[in-house]
């Protein structure tokens, strides 16, 4: 079959899929940040519209090079997904699938959608409205009305300008994320603290790191981080609830960040969604490295999600085998940083330093069945470092898979379910 390939952000996912390389496979995305390459039938093509940069391209092909020359069994297990298009289910129904990939929320989405029966949309308004495009516009809407620090017509943007001047109302589902993250803050010690919307700002690595060229960054002076690490603290988030709604308030200095769960709502969103239509009976959703698994495949056995080597990112160490109704985040130092004098600065913070955390971890995978929560534990293990990180999913009823600066992986002991080592690693 033809196999096709994709870099965003020098990242190598793997996709093999006979229907998927063939069309609407570079499907126009918004994001200038992308960069597209692909395998088809062995060569390698790029999408120059997207690739204007020369240093990135060249990383890129270099990437490319590399896989093409490793074994075709080994490529495998760095797939995401693997599944032919048409199934018969039971009952001789027919499954669908749709598959796509597009840009929302400052990253990459791909979707791959079972649809079982008749219509897909009988049950839509908007007849031959394709689940793909309404999880899709549910994520934007959320971007746009909820989570952006950086669109105004968002609730989180609101909230940071009006730091200072008392209380703000929100809607229920912002009140109950800050609520979430306050308890996450206090569980972890505050190594997550969303009220680090200053120092993250400063750092501005996700732009530099999207940007793929960290030539000309600067990075900030220690007067800077201390003034900006001073506004922050997740205790001064005040949170209200009367008998009219839910209100916060922040700091006149204060800037809320809530980048470390962002994609963990996504899902939760997306969990909803798919929820409500029935007609799908599996997918599989990837919010930029953010997993959530639903249903079940139309030839059957479990998902199949790959999780990335943390010190080679082109390559996997393992696969994690779920059923339907998984959430998996990963946070790594390989996934957005800048370089300067041959030191990586990476955009997870340490909120007691104001700098980039250091800890034993350069890769921590989190396995649960909540969004929200897997990607806000990713973040938080990732500061805190294997040890303290294994405690507080303890007390969350969540799985962990460490990779520590050598390579060597430990995980929780419910983690050891679903996770096989790479043929590679054995
Ligand atoms: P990714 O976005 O790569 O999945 P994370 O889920 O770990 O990574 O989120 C990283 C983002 O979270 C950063 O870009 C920043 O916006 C925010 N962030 C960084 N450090 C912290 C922290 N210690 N606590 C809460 N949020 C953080
Ligand atoms: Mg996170």
């Amino acid at each position: 079959g033809i196999e096709s390939l994709t870099v965003f952000y020098g990242t190598v996912r793997d996709y093999i899929d006979p229907h998927y390389a063939k069309d609407s496979y570079y499907k126009q995305s918004s994001g200038k940040e992308n960069c597209f390459f692909s395998i088809i039938h062995g060569k390698i093509h790029r999408n120059k519209e997207l690739l204007s940069d020369e240093n990135s391209i060249a990383k890129g092909m270099k990437k490319m090079k590399k896989y093409l020359k490793t074994p075709r069994v080994l490529r495998r297990a760095t797939l995401l997904a693997m599944l032919p298009v048409f199934f018969l289910a039971g009952c001789g129904q027919k499954t669908e699938c749709e598959k796509s990939i597009d840009t929302a929320m400052g990253t990459v989405i791909s979707q791959t959608v079972y649809v079982t029966g008749n219509s897909a949309t009988t049950t839509n308004s908007k007849i031959n409205e394709k689940i793909t495009d309404v999880l899709l516009q549910k994520l934007n809407d959320l971007e746009q009305k909820e989570l952006s620090w950086r669109l105004e017509s968002a609730e989180v943007a609101r909230i940071n300008a009006a730091a200072g001047e008392g209380q703000n109302s929100v809607s229920p589902a912002m009140a109950e994320w800050l609520g979430r993250c306050r308890q996450i803050s206090e569980e972890s010690a505050g190594a997550f603290d969303v009220s680090i919307g200053r120092l993250s700002r400063l750092w501005d690595i996700d732009t530099w790191a999207a940007a793929g060229d960290s030539g000309d960054y600067e990075l900030p002076r220690q007067e800077e981080i201390a003034e900006a690490l001073a506004t922050t603290g997740w205790q001064k988030i005040q949170l209200e609830q009367q008998a009219d709604g839910d209100s916060v308030s922040i700091p006149a200095e204060m800037q809320l960040d809530l980048g470390a769960v962002g994609k963990g709502v996504a899902l939760d969103e997306i969990l909803k969604t798919l929820e409500a239509h029935p007609e799908v009976s599996g997918a599989v959703i990837s919010v930029g490295g953010s997993i959530l698994t639903y249903g079940s495949k139309p030839e059957g056995g479990a998902w199949q999600i790959a999780v990335t080597d943390p010190l080679d990112p082109s390559e996997s160490v393992g696969v994690l085998t779920l059923d339907g109704g998984h959430c998996v985040s990963t946070s790594g130092d390989y996934e957005r940083y800048v370089e300067v004098d041959g030191v990586r600065y990476h955009h997870i913070l340490d909120p007691r330093t104001g700098s980039p955390a250091h800890s034993d971890v350069a890769g921590v995978t989190i396995v649960t069945k909540d969004g929200f929560l897997s990607d806000a534990l990713s973040t938080a293990c990732f500061v805190l470092g294997q040890e303290e990180g294994q405690q507080l999913l303890e007390k969350y009823d969540a799985e962990g898979l460490f990779i520590d600066h050598e390579g060597t992986i430990t995980m929780t002991e419910g983690m050891r379910q679903y996770f096989h080592l790479s043929n590679s690693q054995k």
